[in-house]
């Protein structure tokens, strides 16, 4: 009760969450803490996709929910398996080479540009070079940055990130990678080269391009490939941009020039092929979800979920920064998973029993492209249908005490209301993503779930913008995201992971006892995606 005074703050709020502080070790982390410490301990070797750490991983989970008495909801006991083809460039046998007329220049693979293997590359291909602004199109956003341009057959240039007047879910949208697929294919493009911006950039290219010795995963079934038929995906350092660039009468300086002061960004040929040859290693492996069910208590309305989602895999082992090759994930995203254990024991302590039912789910392959809730959402173990919403928890950075609520997506449905509502009678400040840039809400896995028109929202441990804690935060994200440095070692507040836990707890709650179940507000974007 101690530490729930000390995070809850008022008498009145007190009361409120009494049905949670009994016996519950919740509020001051411990607990949370105690799951953390499991999955990202060296032996869980950074819980890649498909590979052991993460079946072991995934085991724990299934272990924990049914000590918690949960009921399997997988399609084996309380795991849905995943099949996945893994993809990794052969950077030894593949190469990148500029060709103009004043003859052929070849990049630096890892310092000028890097193969991705999202879009399975085609072994050979050369083709011109044309750069499109952002490379994005949408009627709605009124922009059209292919507008008299011929892309067909030649690869797309393009500046990552998205003009500042289009609203922030929009442009998200528009860069997801559903979106892209679907207008590059049809715009008969070969494929893509991604030039990152400086400015947007969370983590430094000599760090970022590390992680292109680890492989790509798809899922096995093509309908789940959003860049099915594209033949290359190229993303270039910034700082080496200008080599494209030279001779086409433009500067890549340029065009970061007018990005900033959010001028229309200029489309032209860039007067040059780019000729790749890649070689690809390939495989087909098999990784989990992890699925259990609360079930709810009215008769009707039990049969409808509520779920809360998190992703247990991470980046396994890769290249080793400062002597440490295994990247354990602590706070991406073991802390979410840990949240999600915790959640369901308040919520069991508690004694509450929700009229709906509950779906804890722990999904795979997220680090690879939001690919186990993609499979989850495209098949899921209960009727799509009677899924009412999503509220997801990556990485949500319990680095500081909870006085405000970051939510992804706030604005979007009436659960972005009944967040607020639930951060307010706990005394913490609700605020909508501070930073839109950086495309939060479709970067994780609620995402599969919007796309499938089912409310969702994202939370995290939220700070003032200029505050000492969003500079705790910048700091994380460029010192420790996708390090090895995200490991136990690290400092974290454990209360406010506790507090976190409670108040998703009680919105679960809420939502699962809600009259009607949650809906898009009519001003949003996504709600186009509900059936
Ligand atoms: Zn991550």
């Amino acid at each position: 009760m101690t530490n729930a005074t000390r995070f809850l703050g008022t008498a009145t709020v007190l009361v409120a969450a009494a049905t949670f502080a009994k016996g519950a070790s919740g509020p001051d982390g411990e607990r949370w803490w105690s799951h953390v410490a499991v999955l990202a301990d060296d032996k869980l070797e950074g819980r890649n996709t498909g590979g052991e750490g993460h079946r072991k991983a995934a085991l724990y989970v299934a272990g924990q929910f049914q000590k918690l008495g949960l009921e399997p909801a997988g399609t084996a006991g309380y795991l849905q398996p995943v099949m996945f083809k893994s993809k990794q460039i052969d950077e030894a046998r593949s190469s990148l080479v500029l060709v103009s007329k004043n003859g052929e220049e070849p990049l630096t693979l890892g310092d000028d540009a890097i193969i991705g293997s999202r879009i399975d590359p085609a072994p050979a291909l050369e083709a011109d070079l044309v750069f499109a602004g952002y490379g994005l199109a949408n009627s709605e956003a009124g922009h059209d940055d292919f507008q008299g341009l011929d892309v067909r057959g030649k690869l797309v240039v393009c500046l990552m990130g998205a003009p500042a007047s289009i609203a922030g879910s929009l442009a998200a949208h528009m860069q997801s990678g559903g979106e892209r697929g679907d207008l590059l294919r049809k715009l008969g493009a070969a494929g893509i080269v991604m030039i990152p911006n400086p400015k947007n950039m969370d983590i430094p290219w000599a760090r970022s391009s590390l992680a292109r010795f680890m492989p790509s995963m798809g899922l096995v079934d093509p309908m789940m490939d959003d860049t099915r038929g594209l033949l290359l995906g190229v993303t270039v350092n910034p700082a080496r941009a200008e080599k494209l660039f030279a001779g086409s009468g433009h500067a890549f300086l340029e065009i970061l020039q007018a990005a900033q002061a959010g001028k229309p960004l200029p489309r032209f040929a860039l007067g040059k092929r780019l000729k790749a040859t890649v070689a690809v290693k390939r495989a087909q492996l098999e990784s989990q979800n992890v699925v259990a069910i609360l079930p709810g208590s009215d008769p009707e309305l039990k049969g409808e979920y509520v779920v809360m989602s998190a992703h247990l895999d991470h980046l396994g082992i890769g290249e080793p920064i400062k002597g440490d090759a295994i990247y354990n994930g602590a706070m991406d995203n073991a802390s979410g998973v840990a949240a999600l254990l915790d959640v369901a024991a308040i919520l069991k302590e508690s004694g509450a029993r929700p009229r709906r039912s509950i779906l804890f789910l722990a999904v795979t392959g997220e680090e690879k492209g939001l690919l186990g809730s993609r499979f989850f959402a495209d098949a899921p173990t209960v009727d799509r249908k009677a899924i009412v919403a999503d509220v997801n928890v990556d990485m949500f950075l319990p680095l500081y005490p909870l006085k405000r609520l970051t939510i992804y997506g706030l604005g979007e449905s009436d659960l972005g209301d009944q967040v607020a509502a639930v951060a307010t009678e706990l005394g913490v400040a609700p605020d909508p993503d501070p930073e839109p840039k950086r495309n939060i809400f479709i970067r994780s896995d609620q995402y599969s779930f919007i796309r499938r028109g089912i409310p969702s929202i994202a939370l995290k441990v939220g700070f003032a913008s200029g505050s000492p804690e969003a500079a705790v935060q910048k700091r994380w994200l460029t010192e420790r995201y996708h390090a090895p440095s995200d490991d136990l070692k690290q400092p974290v507040d454990k209360p406010a992971a506790g507090a976190f836990d409670v108040l998703v707890a009680k919105l679960l709650e809420r939502v699962a006892n809600g009259a009607e179940r949650p809906h898009w507000k009519d001003s949003s974007f996504f709600k186009r995606f509900a059936e």
